[in-house]
């Protein structure tokens, strides 16, 4: 077991540090999100890697102590939240097929009655926040105390300047949420429910949180380091499901044949995967491709399951 660990050690910080030097080249090929303006700000030649695993490791390169805003893999913890509160209710008002559509795609809602396709395009996003807000009586306080418990980081926080430049210009996700509601599928007022949406979307953790904050979904459901529950084994199956169908937006059939494992981005450039049972990895790129997803960072998690063989296929 010991002189597992320490093969583990040299063989998984010698893998990121080659990834991090093969990636370079290609961090100048990707464009920083630009329709949020405090993303804008940010250098494309940022790049942080980080483990855990399971049995409480963690390795990391670059600059994965740093935060940056965590845009839709926040989704993750709303939509873990709310179904342990709501059950299978929320799939009333939310499907579970992957879109085919980019993650702010307005049309696919009307096609199909106000019902977005899952819970990870943005429409989706907001049906589920929707529900946060209706479960929880201190939405943005609940869903912080969430993310911490998850990342055993009592100090994350919102970015509230990234929340207010998206609330400045987020004229497309009004224009989802005002949409859902004329179809009767957001409950709460719109302009409350995007003001949570924005704070969500605006979390900021470093590559190292989010590794750490997504080992539930490698341990069935359980933080194996702290060993508190998070949620059930049947509903870490699902939500790891639900990412490695939907979690890439429509780039998701490209990124399952690429990584092979579970995985959510977000456009502050982002990804976290799962390899269920081992570990968790996150990689953070800012520069994007057309899809909205880190370019350096899919090609970091497609020579990390390269050169480790670790995938769910
Ligand atoms: N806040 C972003 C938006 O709503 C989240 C999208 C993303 O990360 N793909 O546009």
């Amino acid at each position: 077991m010991l002189h597992n660990a320490i093969f583990n050690l040299m063989e998984y910080q010698s893998i990121i540090n080659k990834i991090s030097e093969e990636i370079r080249p290609l961090l100048n090929n990707g464009k920083v999100a630009s329709y949020i303006p405090a993303l804008a700000r940010v250098s494309p030649n940022k790049f942080g890697m980080a483990i855990s695993t399971v049995r409480g490791e963690v390795f990391s390169c670059g600059d994965a102590g740093e935060r940056f805003s965590t845009q839709s893999i926040s989704k993750v913890f709303t939509l873990a939240m709310v179904m342990d509160s709501m059950g299978d209710a929320l799939w009333e008002r939310v499907g579970r097929e992957a879109s085919g559509n980019p993650f702010n795609s307005l049309v696919q809602l009307e096609y199909e009655h106000g019902i977005p396709r899952n819970p990870f395009v943005n429409a989706g996003a907001l049906v589920v926040t929707d529900c946060m807000m209706l479960e929880n009586a201190h939405p943005l306080d609940d869903l912080l105390d969430f993310a911490r418990k998850c990342a055993g980081n009592p100090t994350l926080d919102y970015d509230r300047e990234v929340a207010a430049s998206e609330k400045a210009t987020g004229h497309r996700n009004a224009a989802l949420a005002w949409f859902l509601k004329s179809y009767g599928n957001l409950v709460n007022d719109v302009d409350k429910v995007l003001d949570v949406y924005f704070h969500q979307c605006s979390l900021a953790m470093s590559c190292t949180d989010l590794a750490r904050a997504f080992l539930f979904l490698a341990h069935g459901g359980t933080d194996p380091v702290s060993e508190k529950i998070i949620c059930g084994p049947r509903q870490a199956k699902r939500i790891n499901a639900l990412m490695q169908t939907c979690g890439l937006y429509d780039e998701g059939g490209e990124f399952t044949y690429r990584v092979g494992l579970p995985g959510k981005s977000g456009v502050g450039g982002g990804i976290v995967a799962v390899m269920p049972g081992e570990l968790t990895i996150a990689v953070w790129s800012p520069g994007l491709n057309s899809a909205g997803n880190s370019l350096a960072g899919s090609k970091a998690l497609e020579l990390f399951t390269t050169y480790t063989a670790k995938s769910i296929f």
